[in-house]
């Protein structure tokens, strides 16, 4: 037996020519604003990449590359603006940002019905009671692909490997409100083997290549590979020793090709989403 491979590349196209056909069918573009501050070149090409695929399926994009000098008040001034330009549906600010500036309180200032990441914590909020406006993208692109991968959900044991406020936790909430039963390990977790053996779908957000090994995987596991790792030499590898699992697993997502498409896809949806939210609502968040 061999892992399906559950590839993301494929249905991110699928996803964005259905958004492309919408969008065209629009009263207007929706626009979608990337704050990139400072040269952190992982940041310059992950922002690239946004816009180029915002642009292709015709949604309007603007770029505010800011100087990594910005203080938190211009950078704050900025969002203002942005949250009441009516052209301007979905917000992103390309994390990190520098350490003079608190990450805490610029998500916190995008208007939470602009907030395409899905960061703001009146979002984090509402997926947590089961009622989610915008889902981060990465953990929403992982459901999407767990869906495709046929495996029910309902009664499942879904170990999650990671805690982050933008990748573990919501996968978490997005399993629990879809009948998974969760267990969320982390880097003080004591034998993370015995926890991943027993599960049905394992999703890993830890960002330490090849982490799980073959003799972690119960046989017929759905597995969600979110890492990205860089080695010495560029290639790019995930948390997971793919080729060491694919004959013990069900269905697998490659690195790359997996999980990253499906991020900028989620993000071009949300996008939608917040368009369609502002048609229906014309109030924007208050001054
Ligand atoms: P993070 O550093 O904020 O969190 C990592 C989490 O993993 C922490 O909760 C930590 O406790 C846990 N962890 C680390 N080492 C561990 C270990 N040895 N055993 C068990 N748990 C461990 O990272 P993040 O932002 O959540 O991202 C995680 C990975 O996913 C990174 O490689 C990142 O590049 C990647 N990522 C990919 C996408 C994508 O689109 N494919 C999007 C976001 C993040």
């Amino acid at each position: 037996m061999s892992a399906k491979i559950l590839d993301g590349r494929v249905r991110a196209s699928q996803i964005l020519a259905s958004l492309k056909e919408k969008i065209h069918s629009a009263a207007r573009a929706p626009g979608l604003c990337a704050v990139r501050v400072g040269d952190n070149h992982a940041s310059e090409i992950y922002v690239r990449n946004k816009i180029k695929c915002a642009q292709e399926i015709g949604i309007r994009s603007v770029l505010h590359a800011l100087d990594k000098q910005i203080s938190e008040p211009e950078l704050l001034r900025l969002i203002h603006e942005l949250n009441h330009d009516s052209q301007i549906d979905g917000i992103l600010v390309q994390l990190p940002l520098p350490a003079h500036i608190s990450t805490e309180k610029i998500l916190q200032a995008i208007s939470p019905v602009k907030d395409v990441d899905g960061f703001h914590p009146e979002n984090i909020g509402l997926l947590s009671i089961g009622k989610p406006r915008f889902v981060p993208c990465t953990p929403k692109g992982c459901l999407d692909l767990i869906q495709a991968s046929g495996l029910d959900l309902l009664g499942t044991h879904a170990v999650i490997i990671g805690r982050s406020n933008i990748v573990g936790k919501p996968m978490a909430q997005l399993l629990m409100n879809s009948e998974a039963t969760v267990t969320v390990c982390h880097k003080n977790t004591r034998n993370l083997k015995n926890f991943t053996q027993q599960a049905d779908l394992l999703v890993v957000a830890a960002g330490s290549p090849h982490l799980i090994k073959p003799d972690f995987i119960k046989p017929g596991a759905v597995i969600l590979d979110i890492g990205i790792n860089r080695l010495p030499d560029g290639k790019l590898i995930g948390d997971v020793d793919t080729e060491g699992v694919m004959s013990i697993a069900r269905a697998i997502t490659p690195v790359p090709g997996g999980v990253g498409p499906m991020t900028s896809a989620m993000l071009m949806e949300n996008t939608w989403i917040a368009y369609t939210l502002g048609i229906q609502h014309s109030h924007r968040y208050p001054e």
